[in-house]
């Protein structure tokens, strides 16, 4: 069985860039405005020496009404499905209330969980990611999904056996 990783967090943190990186297809939608992709989505990603299963999924916002819970619904069955879960938060646009909503969940779960921050590229991310520590859920990975920056050495971590 192939390890199952989920990729959760807020929307536009860049979850279905990282997703279509992962698996070299442009299937997962990429957008400009939050919540387009309302379902998970799987994949079969073959990453470096790394094979695993991944999920993208819409997107988890700490409020959630209407279409937004179902997205929500989503991603909570898809941390639940996982093996590990990629938390995905924003380097450019920092640390946001449903980032705070969505970790208070997350430490919670018996899983295992990387907290990541993307959009590096560009950044001083040493200083840009500093305020995610606060998250309380140990390093912060730094990666820049768009170009790949940081991606392999995420995953050489995420799935090193426990
Ligand atoms: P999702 O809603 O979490 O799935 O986010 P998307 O993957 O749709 O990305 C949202 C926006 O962020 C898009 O405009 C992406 O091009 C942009 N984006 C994603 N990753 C990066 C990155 O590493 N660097 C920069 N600068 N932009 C990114
Ligand atoms: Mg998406």
């Amino acid at each position: 069985m192939l390890p199952v990783i989920a990729l959760v967090g807020r929307p536009n943190v860049g979850k279905s860039t990282l997703f279509n990186r992962l698996t070299r297809t442009r299937d997962a939608l990429v957008a400009d405005f939050p919540g387009l992709t309302r379902d998970r989505k799987y994949g079969q990603a073959k990453y470096d020496e790394y094979e695993f299963i991944v999920v993208d999924t819409g997107g988890i916002d700490g409020s959630e009404e209407g279409i937004e819970t179902e997205m929500a619904d989503q991603s909570l069955l898809a941390i639940e499905e996982a093996d590990v879960v990629l938390f995905l938060v924003d380097a450019r646009a920092g640390m946001t209330v449903a980032d705070q909503a969505i970790a208070n969940h997350l430490r919670k779960q018996e899983k295992s969980i990387f907290l990541v921050a993307n959009k590096i590229d560009g950044l001083d991310a040493d200083s840009s990611c500093a305020e995610f520590y606060q998250l309380a859920l140990g390093e912060v990975h730094q990666i820049a999904a768009s170009h790949g920056r940081g991606v392999t050495q995420l995953l050489e971590t995420a799935l090193q056996p426990v």
